[in-house]
């Protein structure tokens, strides 16, 4: 079965831009994801935003389909992820396959897209036993490229292909949650 939708938007307080702030009409109708973090004494902080629209059809001509507030930096996503300890992660391309890859019981970060990998990325995930890839198959070989980049930096990278047509997220949501962790296992 796939997760709980209702679960996740709770978990990473996914939001709906309803009433944009002044400066933020653009995202008006977009899902809000906050990039949050666990601070020590106990309390969850959103150090960013980005925005994916989520109107049916949209072409995203004035806008992108992803949105990040200007002159904001590229950052990793859930990073919280990095905090449990397994000996397996998941880096994903994007947010939403790292909530889906994570809702499916394997911990996953997200990166914004190939071009947002930095160097200083790599040393949080040089400890673990292996470090999942997800690659979208959805993309004319974008995804191909964002693993075969993360794979060349990790010497314990195990790229994991989702299905022909598919990313992460829309492979879950049409064959369930075994579509994913059979991949893994
Ligand atoms: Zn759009």
């Amino acid at each position: 079965m796939a997760p709980s939708i209702a679960t996740e938007v709770g978990r990473f307080r996914l939001g709906y831009v309803a009433d944009p702030v002044v400066g933020h009409e653009s995202y008006r109708g977009m899902l809000a994801i906050p990039y949050l973090r666990w601070a020590p004494g106990g309390k969850w902080s959103v150090i960013s935003l980005r925005f994916r629209c989520i109107t049916p059809d949209c072409k995203h001509e004035y806008h992108g389909k992803y949105n990040t507030l200007p002159g904001d930096r590229p950052r990793m996503y859930n990073t919280i992820a990095l905090a449990q300890n397994d000996d397996t992660i998941g880096i994903c391309e994007g947010e939403i396959d790292a909530i889906t890859a994570t809702a499916c019981g394997i911990p996953s970060v997200g990166i914004p897209g190939v071009e947002a990998w930095a160097k200083h990325f790599r040393e949080p995930f040089l400890g673990y036993e292996k470090v999942f890839i997800f690659a979208d198959n959805d993309d004319n070989g974008q995804g191909k490229s964002f693993a075969k980049k993360l794979a060349s930096d990790l010497p314990n990278a195990l790229v994991v292909p989702a299905m022909e047509g598919e990313d992460v997220n829309s492979m879950v949501v049409k064959h369930g949650k075994s579509a994913l962790t059979e991949r893994v296992a």
